[in-house]
């Protein structure tokens, strides 16, 4: 992620903060991609405080706007979520390690597909980026 792209993105996502009524919340834009190799992004909230921080591959830069919004929502539509995370957590806590593998499989699984379904909605509300791409980055 050049400087350049990283200004853009932030000021995308606070954009984006507020009209999904996320505005309480503090997402810093990091320079490490995300952990998980095949993610083009990611998000880890710390969700006392409000406090997340967003992943971008390099690969994000190179997406349509219109894949790259729908990105943008997926990754703030989990912060809406994290009550559910931290039920998962508890319960994993009090069950056990075998209660801990189903409940977390089966929990992520039903958050990540519901996070996609809302994302595909979602990114209709929020203006399409014309951010910096690789590219158009390089020409420069
Ligand atoms: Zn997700």
């Amino acid at each position: 992620m050049t400087p350049k792209q990283k200004v853009y993105w932030q000021r995308y996502v606070d954009y984006a903060l507020g009209v999904m009524h996320l505005a309480h919340w503090t997402v810093r834009l990091v320079d490490d991609p995300p952990e998980n190799d095949d993610a083009i992004a990611s998000i880890l909230a710390e969700e006392q405080v409000h406090d997340a921080e967003l992943h971008l591959a390099d690969r994000f830069f190179d997406k349509r706007p219109d894949e790259q919004r729908t990105y943008i929502a997926h990754e703030l539509i989990h912060l809406h979520f994290w009550q559910y995370m931290q039920l998962s957590n508890e319960l994993c806590y009090q069950l056990g390690a075998q209660a801990q593998m189903i409940a977390i499989r089966q929990l992520e699984r039903a958050m990540e597909l519901a996070t996609d379904d809302l994302a595909r909605v979602v990114r209709f509300i929020l203006d399409e980026p014309s951010g910096p791409t690789t590219s158009n980055v390089q020409l420069e």
